[in-house]
């Protein structure tokens, strides 16, 4: 089975419902330049992916050599999902993959993605058809064949007869498009834009009129589309993506991979490029030994302390491992740090008797201190094997019995060979995010303790609370960002204020 699938503009939840089922079911996946390879997170783990990537005339492979590719896997009775940027069968070759497919009896489906041309001059503020300006629209390729004798475009048609056309692959030829429609009849003024990675964080759109377009995009490269027509004018009051308030802007995310992807989706719904480069990584503790003898005698503890959502995640693993469920840990009560170690624990079906006002070991002792007495009573602190000793020792000071045991690890992760350093000093980042004191300290052992320095002031350093600000401070990191709530949201907040311009009244 082949399923021919269009994977959208660009930004990856512009796919169907459809669409991401194809790639979560495919054993085989096959995808091009322009889709975005976040869409394959969803594969399965050992799905096989195969890039055919076309750019511009560099093909990595030939087409008939993807429609071999596509009859031997399917021959191999393996699910094949091909993932085409856009429509399958708009400018996408995916009309002569369907018939190599029908001519090799393979079943198939073609499943429609949004094309460029309807979903870019969206993002761009531009909508391609308004009844105060036209009632047609044109999808035009703006490469033809270079084998043609001669041009299948009637121009003399298309400049005038149509309102709003859309020119794909057209940015080497834009002279020609321009000079074709002017010469046919369209007004010189008749406004443009051309807009680059349209639907990204990297959109870049250039306005201009069939007259100037061309100088105002000279430094524009393909993959753009070019939108012909009135409505481009919309766009001063329609632009809804490119006036987020990170639009434009690259943000690092260090937590582990795990972690990632809450912070990295509230900063894309902000317009915020999102670079993800984990530092950290989540382990089984050396020996689990303590935390199995914990959960064996759990009823001796009164309490629960978690002071992250890893800990609750370790424990309530160990817990199920070990034969027992939550109904083992009737009558003892919960204690979590801030608002997403609340959550973890309710997922489990269980409500948090005590949650601090300040998301910080110390305000966890005050708030415990209100609601408890602690003296006499026993503390599971199931935690980081590099945690704070703070907590235990002030609990202990006050007379409270404390097992502190290793329920995960933290390992610094395999460094990502993204560049990054060289992308800081050419300022193609703009923020880099510390979410704990680990993430602080793996970042300078992956990029070097020899740059931290030298990239001071060319990028601004956002930290989740004090301690992380202090263990950043203490390597030398000039931190600029401090969130006043020591939670996600609270950090992206921060981020928020910091770019938003402030007024001088
Ligand atoms: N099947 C695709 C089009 C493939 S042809 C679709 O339906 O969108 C490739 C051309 O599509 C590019 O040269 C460019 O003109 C346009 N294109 C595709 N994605 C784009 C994007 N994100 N931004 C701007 N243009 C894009």
């Amino acid at each position: 089975m082949v399923y021919l699938v269009g994977a959208g503009p660009g930004d990856p939840r512009l796919i169907t419902v459809k669409g991401l089922e194809c790639i979560k079911k495919a054993d085989v996946l096959i995808y091009d330049y322009l889709v975005n390879v976040d869409l394959l997170k969803v594969a399965k783990p050992n799905a096989e992916f195969i890039y055919v990537g076309k750019q511009g005339g560099a093909h990595t492979l030939e087409q008939d050599e993807i429609n071999n590719l596509l009859v031997k896997k399917a021959q191999e009775d393996k699910i094949v999902t091909r993932l085409k940027g856009g429509d399958p069968y708009v400018f996408g070759r995916g009309g002569e993959e369907a018939i190599v497919l029908y001519e090799n009896h393979i079943p198939f489906e073609v499943v429609p993605g949004i094309t460029a041309a309807i979903a870019t001059p969206n993002y761009a503020g531009i909508p391609v058809t308004h009844r105060d300006f036209t009632s047609t629209f044109g999808l035009i390729t703006g490469h033809e064949d270079p084998t043609k004798d001669e041009s299948s475009i009637d121009w003399s048609k298309i400049s005038t007869g149509i309102g709003t056309l859309a020119f794909y692959m057209g940015i080497k030829n834009l002279p020609y498009i321009t000079e074709q429609l002017i010469k046919h009849g369209r007004s010189k003024d008749t406004p443009v834009a051309v807009i680059r990675w349209g639907t990204t964080a990297q959109q870049k759109t250039v306005v201009g009129t069939l007259e100037t377009i061309v100088q105002k995009a000279r430094d524009i490269r393909p993959p753009a589309i070019t939108i012909v027509g009135e409505v481009v004018k919309l766009r001063n009051q329609l632009n809804w993506f490119e006036t987020k308030p990170l639009f434009g802007k690259t943000v690092v995310v260090t937590r582990s991979r795990e972690q990632a992807s809450e912070f990295a989706d509230q900063l894309y719904e902000y317009g915020a490029r999102v670079i993800e480069f984990p530092t950290i990584e989540i382990a089984k503790p050396d020996t689990i030994q303590p935390l199995d003898d914990a959960i064996t005698n759990i009823h001796a503890y009164d309490w629960l302390v978690f002071t992250s959502i890893n800990g609750v995640d370790s424990f309530f693993q160990r817990l199920l491992e070990l034969g027992k469920d939550i109904r083992d840990l009737k009558g003892i009560k919960f204690c979590a740090i801030g608002p997403a170690t609340e959550e973890g624990i309710r997922r489990y079906h269980i409500k948090v008797d005590c949650r601090p006002p300040k998301f910080v070991a110390e305000s966890v002792v005050e708030e415990l201190k209100k609601v408890t007495v602690i003296k006499g009573k026993k503390f599971l602190l199931p935690r980081a094997d590099i945690a704070r000793s703070f907590l235990p020792e002030e609990l202990e000071k006050l007379g409270g019995k404390v097992a502190d045991v290793v329920a995960y690890k933290t390992v610094m992760a395999q460094p990502k060979d993204i560049n990054l350093v060289d992308k800081i000093k050419h300022g193609e980042i703009n923020f880099i995010t510390f979410t704990s004191s680990s993430t602080v300290r793996n970042f300078v052992q992956i990029i070097g303790e020899k740059n931290i320095a030298s990239l001071n002031g060319k990028v601004q350093y956002a930290s989740i609370g004090p301690i992380t600000t202090q263990t950043a401070e203490e390597l030398g990191f000039r931190i600029t960002i401090k969130a006043k709530e020591y939670t996600i949201p609270g950090l992206v907040n921060a981020i928020l204020e910091s770019s938003i311009p402030h007024s001088d009244s």
